[in-house]
Order: C-alpha cells, then structure tokens, then sequence
C-alpha cells in the first residue's frame, strides 16, 4: 500500500469483509442492518466517527510520503534511480511542473495524491531559487496566486521562482492587499545558494507525517464537537456505542424499522406507552415511562428540567450541571438511555415488563458498579453523588411497585 495505489474493486472488497463482519459478526453470509455508512463511520472519533481505518484514504496517506522525500531531495535508498527516472534535468523541488518523465502504476499513483500533498507544504524562503513566487505556499503559509488570483492570471511568468520575480522589480499594485504585499515588498533575499526551507504544515514539528495526512484526507476539516463526549465515557464500550447511536437516530426504534421497511409489527406505536409513535427521541426522553425515570433523578439532584429530546440531553441541558456532577451525570445519562432500551426490547422479545421503580434500581446498579470499576482518582469525585444513589435505593426498595407504577417517584430531598 505504501508503493501502490490499490485498485478501486480491491478497497471494496476489503470494506466489504470489514463492513459485514461489524455488523453481523462471523456469519458473514447473513448479513445485517447496516445502521450508519461506512463513510461516517472511517472519521476520527474528534470527527464524530468511529475511527475506522478508510483503507483508501490510508493508501493516498501512505504515497504522500514519497512526495515528501521527494522535495526534501537529499540522498535516500534508490534517490538516484527514482530521480533519473521521473525527473531528469528537472528540479526536484518543483512540484508543479506539467509533465513528468515516463510514466508507471507507481508513478500515477502517487501522481493522484499530489493536489493534497502541494496545499500542506509552505516555504521558508532563504536564498529563494527553490520556490516558486506564485504557486508554492510561502507568504503566510498561503501561495500568492490564491491571495491575487487576477495577478496570477495575468502574469507572463506562472512558474517563476521567488529569486526570480522579485529581481525583475515587477510594478505589481500591492496597495491593495496591504499586509501580504508589504510583506513581500519589504522582502529581502539571502545569498542565492541557501536553499529555502520546506515544512509540513499539518504538523507541530513541520515534518511530515502519514498520520497527520491521513487525518487531512479523511476528515476534510469537519469537526463535531459532541460525539468524542459520547464515545469516552466511563462505562462499557457497548453503552458508548449505544448512546452515539442513538444521539444520530440511528437506533432501530419502530418508526426508524418502518422508515427501512422492515418492521414487522406493522405498527410504529411505542410499546411502553402506546400512545405516541416510538422515535428515539420519544423512548428515550418523552415517553411516559422516560419522563418518570428522568423526573426522579432531576429530583433526586437537585430540582431540574427534563431533557425534551436527546439533542438537548448532549446539549444544553447537560450545561446545566456544575462539575461536581457532571460527571455522575455522564454515567446517568448513558445507564438511564441503555435501560429504557433494554426495558422497552423486553415486551418485545421476552413479553415482560417492568415498573419504573424496578428500571430506576437497575439504573443505580448499573452506574455504582460503573463508579466502582472507576480509577480512585475518578471515584473521589464521584463520591458525593454515589452516596445519593445509594441512600435513594433504600427509599425505592421501600416503594410499593404498585403505586410506583401509578404514580410519579418524587425522592425527598432528606434521602438525597
Ligand atoms: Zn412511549
């Protein structure tokens, strides 16, 4: 992959293999719902994916190296070889030259990287004879035909270097650009035999880096700032995954099976109410049974609102919290959302159900044993609201299940 750029049915196949596996396990002939695209799901974490390796991305990444042996110049293995083959009489340093030497697989592969490769390269000029004034980034980090594309157009030397353009004194009307232009006029060249620095500007260090490349290719700048919340809390992996799914409304409610055609219920009703269609949304936050389970612990800490949708509950109604329960909320959030879950498949699957009470119990099991499998670090400051959980469970123990049912499960704030 590092040599060649793979052909485009070979990356498919491997997606393919890779895809099905993920979402139907081993049985790879039987395949599954596929919840969320496999574009979505190769984006960094940072990026709201699941940081999947995108294999053909990986393979641009992997060719952009040699790009960057190439300009650095310097003696490597096989230098001599690839630059009598590929470049000739030319400079190497030139990455925009119109026609390279004779062509091969490797050679158009890494061909078709290039485009991305030239936008994170800027230029230190020195002596100025290996920098192109026009095309190559070097005012700012940015190339001077992108901050006056009318002066580029109209210039008779597209290709000239910055040695040569400044030289020839040219009259260009730079008044209007006042900072780049007065940089450039006030510019003074050193000694023509220092050769002028290159840096890789996805990179602290200015090297290149197939990670850092990688990353470029891959994400295209989008950023989430929301999802890596989602992925990282303190609890099991398959929760974490859970909740991400459903803050995307990618989870299988009824409405979402109807949307895909395959529910075979034939109704969309919410089977722990069955009074509103069951969205994720719904289920999770306005459902009757939600709304029971989210007042008590709202109550139990503190007199707060209910999320209303699971874009507010990551939104604006976590802000809500100060730090010292932020964190017991991050774990709450994600038991009371999995559990609903787990409650509202019981019907389902196993034609059982259970009261609210029961489901809040199992709510607080689930995030004290989340709280105590937690570094010590992290379990001090948890200790406060542990402590709450656990005085509440002897309220709920103590609650008829009947009446729980029937009725709203408002904690004192004494058991608090
Ligand atoms: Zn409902």
């Amino acid at each position: 992959m590092s040599l060649f750029k793979l052909p485009r049915w070979v990356i498919k196949s491997i997606d393919k293999i890779m895809r099905d596996f993920l979402w139907s396990g081993p049985d790879l002939h039987h395949p599954k719902i596929r919840l969320v695209s496999w574009a979505r799901l190769c984006r960094s974490r940072e990026q709201g994916g699941w940081n999947i390796l995108n294999l053909e991305v990986f393979n641009n990444a992997l060719l952009g190296k040699w790009w960057w042996k190439i300009i650095l110049g310097g003696r490597w293995c096989g230098g001599e070889i690839f630059r009598e083959n590929y470049f000739g009489s030319r400079p190497t340093w030139n990455l925009y030259h119109k026609q390279y030497g004779r062509r091969s697989v490797f050679w158009n592969g890494i061909l078709k990287v290039l485009p991305a490769f030239r936008k994170n390269i800027s230029s230190s000029v020195k002596g100025g004879s290996s920098t192109l004034f026009w095309l190559d980034n070097w005012v700012e980090g940015r190339a001077p035909a992108d901050i006056w594309p009318h002066l580029f157009e109209s210039s008779r030397d597209k290709e000239g270097t910055v040695r040569d353009l400044l030289n020839m004194e040219l009259a260009f009307p730079f008044g209007d650009f006042p900072r780049e232009g007065s940089l450039i006029t006030t510019f003074r060249l050193q000694n023509s035999t220092i050769k002028d620095g290159r840096h890789w500007k996805l990179s602290s260090n200015g090297m290149f880096s197939v990670k850092s490349f990688y990353q470029f290719l891959n994400d295209g700048g989008l950023h989430c700032r929301r999802t890596p919340s989602i992925l990282k809390g303190g609890c099991t992996r398959k929760v974490n995954l859970f909740n991400w799914l459903t803050w995307d409304n990618k989870i299988l409610t009824l409405q979402n099976l109807a949307d895909r055609r395959c529910n075979v219920l034939h109704d969309i009703t919410c089977v722990m109410c069955h009074a509103e269609v069951e969205s994720a949304d719904h289920l999770l936050t306005q459902c009757s049974m939600a709304s029971q389970i989210w007042g008590f612990f709202c109550q139990l800490f503190g007199d707060h609102r209910r999320p209303n949708s699971l874009l507010d509950m990551w939104g604006n109604w976590r802000s809500q919290f100060n730090k010292s329960l932020i964190s017991c909320w991050d774990l709450l959030l994600r038991a009371v959302t999995w559990n609903i879950w787990l409650e509202r498949n019981a019907p389902i699957f196993d034609c059982a159900c259970s009261s609210a009470t029961s489901i809040i119990i199992k709510i607080i099991h689930l995030v004290l044993m989340w709280i105590n499998a937690a570094p010590d670090s992290k379990k001090a400051k948890l200790e406060e609201p542990s402590g709450k959980l656990r005085r509440s469970l002897d309220f709920l123990f103590s609650h008829d299940l009947e009446q729980g049912a029937q009725s709203d499960l408002v904690p004192s704030q004494s058991e608090g």
